[in-house]
């Protein structure tokens, strides 16, 4: 039974000439798939309509081949060609009654065109401002170039028509829009019409949306995704140019989605951003204008949702990520299951993919991006196929996704965790400052764990290979987990460097233990992602004096995939922590380090009390290691497999540990024949030699 607090979420809202059949709105996100993994997206948009989001909205479509991001890989709608792809997916979309959006966009000077080769377009001639600094810049449009821009756009309003959508979405939004572009004094220095006052800058947006109610607003509902506020000084878009903005064009569009002015703070790590983030700079919005309002804050808690809407905040409740993490999230309010949404975690690990053009992956929903190429539903799973008993080792989020899972299977399962607590990895980073939302991994496995009778929990208790022999569970997945080396080896040294055991050297696990070090503290970062910087901001708070070292020319440099790797650097210069980038360990010595410079060489001597060393980990296989030693003893004892899985496998990020316990319980007596590929691949039709069609497009 629904909460009838959240009634008000379930209400119809009125969206130019569409209804919304509720207040949940999936507003665009990227998933590294794009025009790649046509069939991949168009499922995982298919799955987020049947959990019961009201609104659901593709990825940016580029409108015209002068708007390329290559290396990033979005949706296109840059001519007929393109419509069945798009209509497939707004038809998935229509099968469960949800509205299909799309976002299209010109990305202006946020486009490279890498891929077409087309000279680049933009309000000034500037270079292009991507994340990679391409040696390529914009040519200032003309009068022409604008007339041409509105006329590829009304062209591609009419395929996303005829494809089907309901919602076309204007992206103007984390500076990769040309109608942000226009609008921020920043990037547009024109002096014509187009340029100068915010109602001069405000004229293509205002041309664009018309042309589109003219073009497609019989049908379609015309919104516009508009940046918060740049962030960026005085001369950049602030809120309150945004606030004129949008009381000087109250009527014009059928919504205002309101996202923050760069990506990084609109979709900001839970480290950096709280739920809810963007209160302050959406209040008041909505009052200047009669037309609903979407707004986006990491929202998974339902009450928040309804103050969001009570408070005369937000009409609709705007979500990427919690979409992500749980596709089902509507569906679980509307019956009264809160406790079963599986909340984001902020991690950011979903972003990754399309930040290194690789299809997405999320840490709290392992079937995210897998729902055609894998077959895997975020809420149904395929039934056991026998009676047999599965033992789990180790309660990590490895161990604790495969109990879940294989609990939800309905198969026998015994999970058993060398120590009183359970989570692993996740439970001891999440008391680290800025990781409690780590804790998330555990919690929504372990809430769903509670309710199977079939899956039992023993706690405080380390297995051997003996007693797991002597219990006679027909699979055993061994999810031990792994352990960071405080031998300074990871990518700068591949083999030891020379170490004085006079100095102390701690490891992650030492200082997630209780260890404390005294006096000065180097902080050797081999890692590159989160878990230094942290230790740094913990050693600072423990009153350390603490230098930041690393081969890296910044500070926790894959974080850049993660987009707080500004916050993270920028944190640490805060707290005055001193930085030594381009250095690697070439010893630690009785007194300090020594720092080789990885550009030129040089060495120097760097005095300290104790190391903090994060360099790579160890797996903790030694269990699985023992028991394949002994393999002549399962039959006997009726083990008929064993798998070692998530980080006692190889150690990676919290997200490969929550997939392998997944894959594990689905993958578990398999039917497919054993060779097959592991998930099915979106092939490109190629045509045989000599039956090419030769000619121009
Ligand atoms: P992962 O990320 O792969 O899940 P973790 O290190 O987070 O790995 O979790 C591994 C878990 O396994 C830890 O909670 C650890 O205490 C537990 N563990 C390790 N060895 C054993 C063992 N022999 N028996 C039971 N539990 C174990
Ligand atoms: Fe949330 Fe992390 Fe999943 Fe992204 S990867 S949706 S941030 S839990």
């Amino acid at each position: 039974m629904r909460d009838p607090r959240h009634d008000i979420l379930f209400e119809p809202v009125k969206i130019g000439p569409v209804t919304a059949p509720n207040r949940f709105y999936q507003v665009p996100h990227c998933n590294g798939g794009g025009y790649r993994e046509p069939s991949a997206i168009t499922e995982m948009r298919r799955v987020k309509a049947e959990g019961g989001w009201g609104v659901v909205f593709t990825e940016q479509a580029d409108v015209h081949p002068t708007s390329d991001i290559t290396p990033y890989i979005e949706l296109r709608n840059w001519n007929d060609d393109d419509v069945p792809l798009l209509a497939r997916i707004a038809d998935a979309i229509h099968g469960h009654g949800a509205l299909a959006g799309i976002e299209l966009v010109h990305a202006g000077v946020n486009s490279p065109n890498l891929y077409t080769k087309e000279v680049p377009l933009a309000p000034s001639p500037l270079p292009i401002l991507t994340f990679t600094s391409d040696p390529v810049q914009a040519r200032a449009m003309d009068k022409e170039d604008i007339r041409n821009l509105r006329i590829w756009h009304r062209q591609a309003f009419q395929r996303a028509k005829t494809a089907g959508y309901d919602l076309i979405c204007l992206y103007a939004a984390h500076g990769f829009g040309i109608i942000q572009h226009f609008l921020s004094q920043r990037t547009n220095q024109r002096n014509d019409e187009y340029g100068g006052s915010l109602a001069n800058r405000a004229r293509l947006m205002r041309e664009i949306i018309s042309d589109a109610k003219e073009e497609i607003g019989d049908r379609c509902a015309v919104t516009i995704r508009l940046a918060l506020d740049e962030l960026a000084g005085p001369q950049g878009l602030d809120n309150a140019q945004i606030k004129d903005l949008v009381a000087m064009h109250a009527d014009l569009p059928d919504l205002w989605d309101f996202a923050h002015g760069s990506w990084e703070q609109c979709s900001g790590t839970s480290r950096f951003k709280p739920e809810a983030a963007q209160e302050d700079l959406i209040r008041g919005l909505k009052q200047l204008t009669p037309k609903p309002v979407v707004g986006v804050g990491r929202f998974t808690s339902p009450d928040l949702m309804v103050r969001q809407i009570r408070q005369g905040l937000l009409d609709f409740v705007g979500a990427a990520r919690p979409s992500i993490a749980d596709p089902f999230l509507p569906r679980k309010i509307a019956e009264g299951r809160s406790d079963d949404i599986r909340e984001c975690i902020g991690c950011n690990i979903c972003i990754t993919g399309d930040m290194t053009s690789s299809i997405s992956r999320c840490t709290q929903n392992s079937t995210f991006m897998e729902e055609w190429r894998k077959g895997w539903h975020p809420e149904r799973m395929r039934a056991r196929e026998s009676d047999d008993k599965v033992l789990v080792v180790g309660a990590g989020p490895a161990g604790l996704s495969a109990a879940h899972r294989l609990g939800q299977r309905g198969y026998q399962v015994a999970l058993a965790e060398a120590t009183a607590e359970l989570g692993g990895r996740v439970t001891k980073e999440s008391k680290l400052p800025g990781l409690a939302a780590w804790a998330r991994v555990r919690d929504y496995r372990m809430g769903q764990i509670q309710k199977m009778p079939n899956v039992e929990i023993y706690r405080d208790s380390r297995l051997s290979a003996a007693d797991i022999l002597e219990f006679g569970f027909a699979h055993v997945a061994i999810a031990t987990g792994a352990r960071w080396r405080c031998d300074g080896v990871a990518r700068y040294n591949l083999l030891p460097p020379p170490i004085d055991p006079a100095m102390p050297i701690l490891t992650p696990d030492d200082l997630m233990a209780g260890a404390r070090p005294t006096g000065h503290v180097v902080v050797y970062d081999d890692d590159h992602y989160y878990m230094a910087s942290v230790l740094a901001e913990l050693l600072v708070q423990q009153g350390n004096h603490v230098t930041f070292v690393t081969p890296s020319v910044k500070v926790s440099e894959w974080s850049s995939n993660t987009l707080d790797q500004g916050f993270i650097q920028a944190r640490l210069l805060d707290l005055d922590v001193p930085l030594r980038l381009s250095r690697g360990l070439s010893a630690i010595t009785a007194n300090g380090v020594r720092l080789t410079c990885t550009f030129t060489g040089k060495t120097e001597e760097l005095a300290c009390d104790a190391v903090v060393a994060v360099t790579a980990r160890l797996p903790i296989d030694d269990l699985h290691f023992e028991l394949k030693t002994r393999v002549a003893e399962w039959a006997e004892r009726g083990i008929r497999s064993v798998r070692v899985i998530g980080d006692a496998e190889a150690p990676a990020a919290i997200a490969w540990a929550t997939y392998a316990g997944h894959r594990y319980a689905e993958e578990l007596d398999d039917p497919r024949p054993s060779g097959s590929l592991p998930f099915r691949r979106e092939l490109v039709p190629t045509p045989r030699e000599g039956h090419a069609a030769a000619g121009r497009p």
